[in-house]
Protein backbone atom coordinates (compact mmCIF):
# COMPACT_ATOMS: atom_id res chain seq x y z
CA UNK A 1 0.00 0.00 0.00
CA UNK A 2 1.30 3.64 -0.60
CA UNK A 3 1.52 6.77 1.91
CA UNK A 4 -1.24 8.10 1.27
CA UNK A 5 -3.53 4.43 1.49
CA UNK A 6 -2.21 4.27 4.94
CA UNK A 7 -3.06 7.94 5.46
CA UNK A 8 -6.46 7.65 4.44
CA UNK A 9 -6.58 4.54 6.55
CA UNK A 10 -5.21 6.50 9.42
CA UNK A 11 -2.74 3.42 10.02
CA UNK A 12 0.18 5.33 11.42
CA UNK A 13 1.76 1.99 12.79
CA UNK A 14 2.49 1.02 8.96
CA UNK A 15 3.77 3.95 7.94
CA UNK A 16 6.07 4.01 10.92
CA UNK A 17 7.36 0.98 9.16
CA UNK A 18 7.88 2.55 5.63
CA UNK A 19 11.38 3.96 4.60
CA UNK A 20 10.60 7.60 3.21
CA UNK A 21 12.13 10.90 2.71
CA UNK A 22 11.23 14.33 3.06
CA UNK A 23 10.33 14.43 -0.85
CA UNK A 24 8.20 11.92 -0.16
CA UNK A 25 6.28 13.59 2.59
CA UNK A 26 6.16 16.69 0.31
CA UNK A 27 5.77 15.02 -3.37
CA UNK A 28 2.07 15.72 -5.00
CA UNK A 29 1.88 19.58 -4.02
CA UNK A 30 -1.84 19.73 -2.90
CA UNK A 31 -2.02 16.24 -2.61
CA UNK A 32 0.80 15.57 -0.67
CA UNK A 33 0.71 13.22 2.75
CA UNK A 34 0.35 16.64 5.14
CA UNK A 35 -2.51 17.98 3.06
CA UNK A 36 -4.25 14.78 2.93
CA UNK A 37 -3.42 14.06 6.99
CA UNK A 38 -4.80 17.54 7.19
CA UNK A 39 -7.90 16.70 4.94
CA UNK A 40 -8.74 13.15 6.92
CA UNK A 41 -8.45 15.16 9.97
CA UNK A 42 -5.45 12.39 10.70
CA UNK A 43 -3.83 15.02 13.42
CA UNK A 44 -1.28 12.15 15.01
CA UNK A 45 0.06 11.42 11.73
CA UNK A 46 0.35 15.01 10.29
CA UNK A 47 2.68 15.46 13.63
CA UNK A 48 4.63 12.47 13.09
CA UNK A 49 5.18 13.05 9.60
CA UNK A 50 6.22 16.75 10.38
CA UNK A 51 8.67 15.69 13.20
CA UNK A 52 10.68 12.72 11.78
CA UNK A 53 10.96 14.12 8.65
CA UNK A 54 11.70 17.62 10.18
CA UNK A 55 9.24 19.48 7.74
CA UNK A 56 10.03 23.48 8.32
CA UNK A 57 7.22 25.78 8.01
CA UNK A 58 8.61 27.06 4.64
CA UNK A 59 8.27 23.43 3.58
CA UNK A 60 4.31 23.30 4.50
CA UNK A 61 3.60 25.65 1.45
CA UNK A 62 2.59 23.81 -1.60
CA UNK A 63 1.45 25.48 -5.06
CA UNK A 64 -2.52 25.36 -5.77
CA UNK A 65 -2.84 28.05 -8.67
CA UNK A 66 -1.56 30.58 -5.62
CA UNK A 67 1.07 29.93 -3.08
CA UNK A 68 -1.27 28.06 -0.23
CA UNK A 69 0.24 26.97 3.21
CA UNK A 70 -0.70 23.27 4.67
CA UNK A 71 -1.70 26.10 8.03
CA UNK A 72 -4.74 27.66 5.51
CA UNK A 73 -5.96 23.87 4.65
CA UNK A 74 -5.75 23.60 8.39
CA UNK A 75 -7.78 26.01 9.30
CA UNK A 76 -10.22 25.82 5.97
CA UNK A 77 -11.00 21.72 6.82
CA UNK A 78 -11.62 22.85 10.95
CA UNK A 79 -8.42 20.97 11.69
CA UNK A 80 -7.95 22.82 15.04
CA UNK A 81 -5.69 20.04 16.93
CA UNK A 82 -3.44 20.57 13.30
CA UNK A 83 -3.69 24.20 13.51
CA UNK A 84 -2.80 24.66 17.36
CA UNK A 85 0.06 22.63 16.63
CA UNK A 86 1.55 24.56 13.80
CA UNK A 87 0.80 27.63 15.66
CA UNK A 88 2.65 26.75 18.71
CA UNK A 89 5.63 24.57 16.51
CA UNK A 90 6.16 27.73 14.33
CA UNK A 91 5.36 30.36 16.64
CA UNK A 92 3.24 31.70 14.72
CA UNK A 93 2.12 35.39 15.22
CA UNK A 94 0.30 38.26 14.23
CA UNK A 95 3.49 39.16 12.19
CA UNK A 96 3.29 35.85 10.41
CA UNK A 97 1.00 38.23 7.40
CA UNK A 98 1.42 35.54 4.59
CA UNK A 99 -0.02 32.89 6.33
CA UNK A 100 -2.74 34.83 8.20
CA UNK A 101 -3.90 36.87 5.27
CA UNK A 102 -4.75 34.73 3.04
CA UNK A 103 -7.47 33.14 5.94
CA UNK A 104 -9.04 36.46 6.90
CA UNK A 105 -9.70 37.44 3.09
CA UNK A 106 -11.01 34.22 1.87
CA UNK A 107 -14.77 33.69 2.61
CA UNK A 108 -15.49 31.15 4.82
CA UNK A 109 -16.35 30.98 8.51
CA UNK A 110 -15.75 28.49 11.41
CA UNK A 111 -14.48 28.07 15.00
CA UNK A 112 -10.27 27.40 13.53
CA UNK A 113 -11.17 31.10 11.77
CA UNK A 114 -12.03 32.52 14.95
CA UNK A 115 -8.76 31.34 16.37
CA UNK A 116 -6.90 32.86 13.20
CA UNK A 117 -8.68 35.94 13.68
CA UNK A 118 -7.71 36.72 17.11
CA UNK A 119 -4.05 36.32 16.27
CA UNK A 120 -4.18 38.34 13.33
CA UNK A 121 -6.21 41.26 15.59
CA UNK A 122 -4.17 41.29 18.12
CA UNK A 123 -4.24 44.81 19.40
CA UNK A 124 -7.80 45.05 17.67
CA UNK A 125 -9.17 42.55 20.73
CA UNK A 126 -7.30 44.34 22.99
CA UNK A 127 -8.52 47.95 22.41
CA UNK A 128 -11.94 46.39 22.46
CA UNK A 129 -11.51 44.76 26.02
CA UNK A 130 -10.16 47.86 27.23
CA UNK A 131 -13.31 49.71 25.43
CA UNK A 132 -10.51 51.90 23.60
CA UNK A 133 -13.06 52.45 20.89
CA UNK A 134 -11.58 56.00 19.33
CA UNK A 135 -8.46 53.46 18.33
CA UNK A 136 -10.57 51.00 17.05
CA UNK A 137 -12.35 53.46 14.95
CA UNK A 138 -9.37 54.84 13.47
CA UNK A 139 -7.74 51.61 13.12
CA UNK A 140 -10.73 50.37 10.45
CA UNK A 141 -10.79 53.78 9.13
CA UNK A 142 -14.89 53.82 10.17
CA UNK A 143 -16.35 57.31 9.52
CA UNK A 144 -18.51 58.92 12.57
CA UNK A 145 -20.07 61.93 13.97
CA UNK A 146 -20.41 62.26 17.15
CA UNK A 147 -23.14 63.29 19.29
CA UNK A 148 -24.57 62.15 22.93
CA UNK A 149 -27.22 60.01 22.71
CA UNK A 150 -30.64 60.77 24.97
CA UNK A 151 -32.61 57.94 24.02
CA UNK A 152 -32.51 54.57 25.26
CA UNK A 153 -32.29 52.55 22.31
CA UNK A 154 -30.83 48.86 22.36
CA UNK A 155 -28.01 47.21 20.11
CA UNK A 156 -30.35 44.78 17.94
CA UNK A 157 -27.69 42.01 18.46
CA UNK A 158 -27.09 41.46 22.26
CA UNK A 159 -29.73 43.94 23.36
CA UNK A 160 -27.11 46.30 25.36
CA UNK A 161 -27.37 49.71 25.58
CA UNK A 162 -26.83 51.13 21.66
CA UNK A 163 -23.71 53.42 21.29
CA UNK A 164 -23.44 53.45 18.14
CA UNK A 165 -26.53 53.69 15.18
CA UNK A 166 -25.77 52.91 11.25
CA UNK A 167 -26.71 54.48 8.22
CA UNK A 168 -30.08 52.75 8.06
CA UNK A 169 -31.00 53.78 11.17
CA UNK A 170 -30.16 50.39 13.47
CA UNK A 171 -28.61 50.67 16.96
CA UNK A 172 -25.77 48.67 17.71
CA UNK A 173 -23.22 48.19 20.49
CA UNK A 174 -19.55 49.15 19.66
CA UNK A 175 -18.50 46.01 21.10
CA UNK A 176 -21.08 44.14 18.66
CA UNK A 177 -20.63 46.34 15.76
CA UNK A 178 -16.77 45.91 15.37
CA UNK A 179 -16.72 42.37 16.40
CA UNK A 180 -19.65 41.21 13.86
CA UNK A 181 -18.50 43.21 11.05
CA UNK A 182 -14.37 43.84 11.66
CA UNK A 183 -12.89 41.37 13.52
CA UNK A 184 -15.12 38.34 12.39
CA UNK A 185 -15.80 39.57 8.98
CA UNK A 186 -19.53 38.96 8.32
CA UNK A 187 -20.70 40.34 5.60
CA UNK A 188 -20.95 44.31 5.17
CA UNK A 189 -25.29 44.02 5.70
CA UNK A 190 -26.66 45.38 8.82
CA UNK A 191 -28.05 42.40 10.97
CA UNK A 192 -31.04 43.57 11.35
CA UNK A 193 -32.28 44.99 7.63
CA UNK A 194 -29.63 43.37 5.41
CA UNK A 195 -28.65 46.95 4.33
CA UNK A 196 -25.13 47.46 2.48
CA UNK A 197 -23.01 49.30 5.66
CA UNK A 198 -20.19 49.32 2.93
CA UNK A 199 -19.90 53.37 3.42
CA UNK A 200 -18.66 52.91 7.23
CA UNK A 201 -20.53 55.84 8.40
CA UNK A 202 -21.23 56.13 12.37
CA UNK A 203 -23.32 58.26 14.26
CA UNK A 204 -21.38 57.08 17.88
CA UNK A 205 -22.19 58.12 21.25
CA UNK A 206 -19.68 60.57 22.24
CA UNK A 207 -19.84 59.05 26.10
CA UNK A 208 -17.65 56.15 24.59
CA UNK A 209 -15.05 58.61 23.02
CA UNK A 210 -12.13 59.47 25.10
CA UNK A 211 -10.91 62.44 23.27
CA UNK A 212 -9.63 65.27 24.31
CA UNK A 213 -9.91 66.58 20.77
CA UNK A 214 -12.31 69.54 21.23
CA UNK A 215 -13.88 69.04 17.82
CA UNK A 216 -14.92 65.83 18.78
CA UNK A 217 -15.76 66.57 22.63
CA UNK A 218 -19.55 67.96 22.83
CA UNK A 219 -19.06 70.06 25.52
CA UNK A 220 -16.53 72.11 23.67
CA UNK A 221 -17.99 72.19 20.19
CA UNK A 222 -20.99 73.64 19.72
CA UNK A 223 -21.65 72.09 16.19
CA UNK A 224 -22.04 68.09 18.02
CA UNK A 225 -25.15 69.13 19.96
CA UNK A 226 -26.94 66.33 21.46
CA UNK A 227 -30.10 68.14 20.09
CA UNK A 228 -29.08 66.88 16.64
CA UNK A 229 -29.90 63.66 17.19
CA UNK A 230 -33.24 61.71 15.42
ZN1 LIG B 1 -24.42 44.51 21.20
ZN1 LIG C 1 -30.25 48.31 9.37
Amino acid sequence: MSLHEYIKKNDLESIKKMTLTKENILAGYSSNALFLSCFYKHTEIFIYLTETYEITKNDMFIIFNVRYHIFFYACYYNCKDILNYLIEKFNVTKKDNELLSVIINYDFHNESKEIVMKIYYEDECKYLANNDYEKLLERFKIEYTHVLFTSNNTCCICNDNSTCILECNHNYCMNCYINYYYIYNNPKLCAMCRKSILSKHLIVDSSIIKSNNPLLNPLLNPLLNPLNIY
